[in-house]
């Protein structure tokens, strides 16, 4: 078996937790390819590694004086190298980083370099290889990941390699320079790699003990989903469910390798399987909820626009002139609703408006602000009859007035619109008659 294992910044902020992540690896010899972020937060006030970096590099760019500001970022590596008792020595490193700091090397560099010396040490500490992943990790001149060159690269790179450290975040363009992920995009890496030697597991250890049901800034401590497909997953992500990075799911997918996310301050518990597909029937009818705040509803009515050929695509042009992107647009007999992110369509309301008015000339035209959509996500759904009717009957129970329903054909989703204000009590609502009602 070869696992891949990439820790986030939390794992990783401290000596301590470094330790703790070299039991997890010494625990199973198939755990042969490790992925490091940068060190993170070591309690709510700290300040993460990356984020150091940019504002010393924001100095440097502005040619003001970094010095103070690159010494405490030594200082955060120095101690975690003391902390373990290594001999690693950064003072060759610290000066490339400085001249390059210097001579402008790019905010892209800059924020990687949490990466790459937070894997020099762990490759030091583990005993394994460390391969700079500027060297196995391409974009292309237009900025796009290129997935084959990377494929090849990362392959032969470490076909014979028993163990290797591989720094999250970053690789490089064709002309040398690197360039990095969005942020949180070490889960991108992982996932890159776990593809590259065909692992049979993607283990992506954080500290959560996996994804919750629903958020837990909403939900006091809720569930934890045992097993989750992997579009499942994307449909919580995109409406906010922030785990994993959404674009780590697409390098494994298309190898089929399961991600296992688990909790580094808790190894034992289980933690979530996302998988392609599964037999397994969630343990409550539904998976997850996510949700929005933040949109905006524009409402068009016409006297039998049903009839009129070409309306719903004179009035979705406006939207594409104005270069906004749509999320849900339900519709009936003569209206048809498009629903759009608030911040974007603000400030382009009355170019839109007015083009709709001028090639559909509808009877009316009334826009409302401040919605949230919130997605109810379960595989159970499509076979388990009445679960519309237990959302809205919750919902009315809890004097949540529903302003739009969307279901996808899949059934994998039902989408509920309702107010800024209604949003919290909504998902409390749903999980309870779901969640809190099931156990
Ligand atoms: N260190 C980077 C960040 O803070 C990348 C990562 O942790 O995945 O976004």
């Amino acid at each position: 078996m070869k696992k891949v294992v990439k820790f986030g910044g939390s794992s990783l902020a401290s000596a301590e937790q470094f330790s703790k992540v070299k039991k997890i690896i010494d625990a199973d010899k198939d755990r042969r390819y490790i992925i490091p972020s940068a060190p993170g937060k070591r309690n709510p006030k700290d300040t993460k590694v990356t984020d150091m970096l940019y504002a010393c590099y924001d100095k440097a760019v502005r040619d003001e004086d970094f010095k103070k500001e690159l010494r405490d970022i030594r200082d955060r590596f120095q101690k975690i190298i003391d902390g373990l008792n290594l001999k690693t020595d950064l003072t060759e490193e610290f000066r490339t980083i400085e001249r390059n700091f210097n001579e402008k090397a790019g905010e892209d560099y800059a924020a990687s370099r949490g990466e790459y010396l937070n894997g020099i040490i762990m490759a030091d500490y583990v005993g394994a290889s460390f391969v700079d992943s500027a060297k196995v990790i391409f974009f292309k001149e237009n900025g796009e990941f290129d997935y084959e060159k990377t494929n090849d690269f990362l392959t032969r790179a470490l076909t014979d390699v028993e163990k290797a450290v591989i720094p999250g975040f970053y690789g490089s363009t064709p002309d040398g320079k690197v360039k990095t992920f969005s942020r949180g995009g070490s889960d991108i890496t992982g996932s890159i790699v776990a593809r590259a030697v065909k692992a049979d597991v993607y283990e992506n250890w954080t500290d959560v003990s996996g994804v919750l049901i629903a958020d837990p800034h909403i939900i006091d401590d809720p569930e934890v989903i045992d097993i989750i497909t992997y579009k499942e997953l994307r449909e919580l992500s995109y409406m906010g469910a922030t785990v994993l990075h959404e674009n780590a799911i697409f390098p494994v997918r298309i190898e089929g390798i399961p991600i296992n996310i688990r909790n580094t301050n808790a190894p034992d518990e289980k933690g979530t399987w996302i998988v392609q597909s599964t037999g397994q029937k969630s343990k409550f009818t539904i998976t997850g909820i996510a949700g929005k705040k933040g949109f905006c509803s524009i409402n068009i009515e016409k006297d039998k626009m049903n009839t009129e050929v070409g309306f719903g695509r004179k009035v979705l042009q406006a939207f594409e002139d104005n270069d906004i992107s749509f999320e849900h647009m339900p519709s009936g007999i003569d209206t048809m609703t498009v629903l759009v992110h608030q911040d974007e369509f603000m400030n382009k309301e009355q170019n839109v408006v007015s083009q709709i008015n001028r090639t559909t000339h509808p009877d009316s035209i009334d826009i409302e602000s401040d919605l949230a959509l919130i997605a109810v996500v379960g595989r159970s759904m499509k076979s388990s009859r009445g679960t519309a009717g237990r959302i809205f009957s919750a919902l009315a129970h809890s004097n949540v007035n529903v302003k739009m329903i969307d279901q996808g054909s899949s059934e994998l989703n039902i989408i509920i619109g309702v107010t800024n204000d209604d949003f919290e009590t909504a998902i409390k609502a749903i999980y309870d008659i779901f969640v809190v009602a099931a156990l």
